[in-house]
């Protein structure tokens, strides 16, 4: 007598195993869906089921028959209880309230045969009958020929099941999902053969056993095949995904060990991904590179936040600037289990940011020139004034002192109006000098009140040749960290812009207010004229590059003043004033981050 079916049946169970675990493991590692996890049960229902029909084949008694075959109702229950859920997440196809009926109905049937003395599939005591395999194998007769009224309702609940498998087949293909749907249409049509085949036997059309083993067998291998391709595809297609992406990625786990990178890393770093997989930065990169990585990503994990730096980085032998997000991944607990970072060379927008801004700036100082360049020729009269009175003074002591009785106090005062006069030269000639250069002048503690002086003295012919009256209400002591050359450019392009809207006002009504005051730790300036006045939806696009409204405008001055506020950790804006004319305000942080530290630097 060989022995085939049994052993069969072990090993079979033994693939159920497998299966479970395989699909139960890759969702604790959250690789796959949850629903892997149902497969993952049911799988291990068929398992259970499997080795309990292994066992009442070869019952000895029709008492451990009858046990057996309660525990094969219980396996087949939990089975027809995972197995329409499973569809359900597989296939995205939910009816719940159907659901939950069918799960209540093989609860109720599980119950009854718990409760039901000869289990739910016999009506009364069953005999105990051998059949003889036709290899020679003899085992248990597991055939129902006088199924009880649970086993019938039972029968029903599987052409439940199958109506529900069917009708969730032809919504995947419906969307598209033909290889998914015909992988179902396998795994049902391959389990209902069997069915029917039991059938069959049990009217006597064929004499022989039930195979409903290999029917739930053929279910669970046919989608444990579907979902690995999926799976497998899944992956592909993230891979394919991640390798097109213009930035550089890599996972990491907490270790800082190499999980994944893609061509984008592999290309900027200069590595392959068979090299650094399980290896951490410290192993593969140029030291200074990994300890950056590892304290962005130290504190990416410690914070549970996104870490975002810009490095300049030499991966390629010439150097990138390159911004760098660090995020780590989250579990459902809040705890990082691995961390990512992405990153993207910015070196070329960098690079057209600079170019773009040089180029204004450049433009505006050619602007600036040409205005300066009217600006100087009333400036000539200015500085002739002070060197004129130098002369006058010079001659008036040299008479002095061909006096007999040289009156030394006399002497001093020409002095010092010498002196006077000679700075108040230099003053203006060093002015217009800064205006005039483009070189970089260092942050230093700038003196507001003064810093607008100064400008106010440059302008001094221009403001009497528009014929404007400044009022100068300069809270002194101010002082913010600035780079001086800029901020004069924006005073004075603020003023000039001033005097300019008002050349058409009569000139009784030019008045332009110049205020300093401090507010909310930070210095405010502001310039208040009478002029034409800026249109509501204007107060923003006035700072936009090239938008000017004068003839012979460039549009950038207050383009130009906004970035250098900006650099600043400053701004600016326009308002509209409400009788007439334009302010424009600006702020700046105080020196040393408090008003009295400033007081005190300005004094
Ligand atoms: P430009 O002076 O070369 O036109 P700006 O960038 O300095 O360039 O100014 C842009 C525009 O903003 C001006 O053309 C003008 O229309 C408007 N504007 C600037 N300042 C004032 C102001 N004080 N009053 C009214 N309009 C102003």
């Amino acid at each position: 007598m060989s022995a085939l079916l049994v052993p069969s049946l072990y090993a079979m169970s033994g693939v159920c195993a497998y299966a479970a675990l395989h699909h139960g493991l890759a969702v604790m590692q959250r690789r796959v869906s949850q629903t892997h996890l149902l497969f993952a049960a049911l799988c291990g229902a068929v398992m259970a089921y499997i080795l309990v029909r292994a066992g009442a084949y070869q019952a000895q008694t029709v008492e451990a028959l009858v046990a057996l075959r309660k525990w094969e109702v219980v396996g087949v229950c939990l089975i027809y209880i995972i197995f329409p859920w499973f569809i359900a997440g597989f296939t995205g196809v939910r009816p719940r309230r159907f659901l939950i009926a069918l799960s209540v109905l093989w609860s109720l049937i599980l119950a009854a045969n718990w409760i039901l003395p000869y289990g739910a599939q016999f009506a009364d005591l069953p005999t105990l009958t051998h059949f003889d395999l036709p290899w020679g194998e003899r085992v248990v007769d597991l055939r129902v020929f006088q199924p009880s009224l649970v086993h019938k309702i039972a029968l029903l609940a599987i052409l439940a099941i199958m109506a529900f498998g069917v009708h969730a087949c032809i919504d995947q293909y419906r969307r598209g999902l033909k290889t998914r749907a015909r992988s179902l249409a396998w795994a049902l049509g391959l389990f209902f053969s069997f069915i029917l085949f039991n059938w069959a036997a049990n009217w006597g059309l064929i004499d022989f056993i039930h195979l409903s083993e290999f029917g739930f067998l053929a279910l669970v291998v046919m989608m444990d095949l579907e979902m690995m391709r999926e799976s497998r595809n899944d992956k592909r297609r993230m891979r394919d995904v991640l390798d097109h992406l213009p930035v550089a990625i890599c996972l990491k786990d907490l270790r800082g060990r190499f999980q994944l990178i893609n061509r984008g890393f592999e290309t900027l770093f200069h590595v392959d991904d068979d090299n650094l997989l399980g290896k951490t930065a410290y192993d593969t990169l140029p030291p200074e590179l990994a300890r950056r990585f590892h304290t962005d990503e130290k504190e990416a994990i410690e914070t549970g936040k996104d870490v975002e730096r810009e490095h300049v980085l030499d991966g390629s032998g010439t150097p990138h600037i390159y911004e760098t997000h660090q995020f780590p991944l989250l579990r459902q607990d809040g705890n990082a289990y691995a961390v990512c970072g992405v990153y993207f060379d910015v070196t070329e927008a960098r690079q057209k940011d600079e170019a773009l801004h040089k180029f204004r700036q450049q433009i505006w100082h050619t602007d600036r020139v040409a205005s300066t360049g009217a600006i100087s020729a009333s400036l000539a009269h200015e500085i002739c004034q002070p060197l004129a009175a130098i002369l006058n003074n010079a001659q008036a002591g040299l008479r002095f002192l061909d006096h007999d009785r040289v009156d030394l106090e006399e002497i001093r005062e020409i002095f010092q109006d010498v002196v006077r006069d000679d700075k108040r030269a230099g003053t203006i000639i060093n002015g217009l000098r800064a205006m005039l250069q483009q070189q970089e002048t260092p942050y230093a503690d700038v003196d507001l009140a003064q810093c607008i002086e100064e400008v106010l003295e440059l302008l001094h012919s221009e403001v009497i040749r528009y014929d404007v009256d400044i009022e100068r209400m300069l809270e002194t002591h101010l002082t913010v960290r600035a780079n001086k050359t800029q901020l004069q450019q924006v005073i004075l392009n603020l003023t000039v812009n001033a005097l300019e809207a008002m050349a058409e006002q009569p000139a009784s009504e030019r008045k332009l207010r110049i205020r300093v005051t401090r507010a909310d730790g930070k210095a405010v300036v502001s310039f208040s004229d009478t002029g034409i006045g800026i249109a509501e939806d204007m107060l923003d696009r006035v700072f936009e590059g090239f938008y000017t409204t004068k003839p012979q405008g460039l549009g950038v001055g207050l383009e130009v003043c906004r970035s250098i506020m900006e650099s600043h950790h400053g701004s600016i804006r326009a308002e509209r004033n409400p009788d007439r004319g334009a302010t424009f305000r600006f702020s700046l942080p105080l020196a040393g981050g408090d008003a009295a530290q400033a007081g005190t630097a300005g004094a």
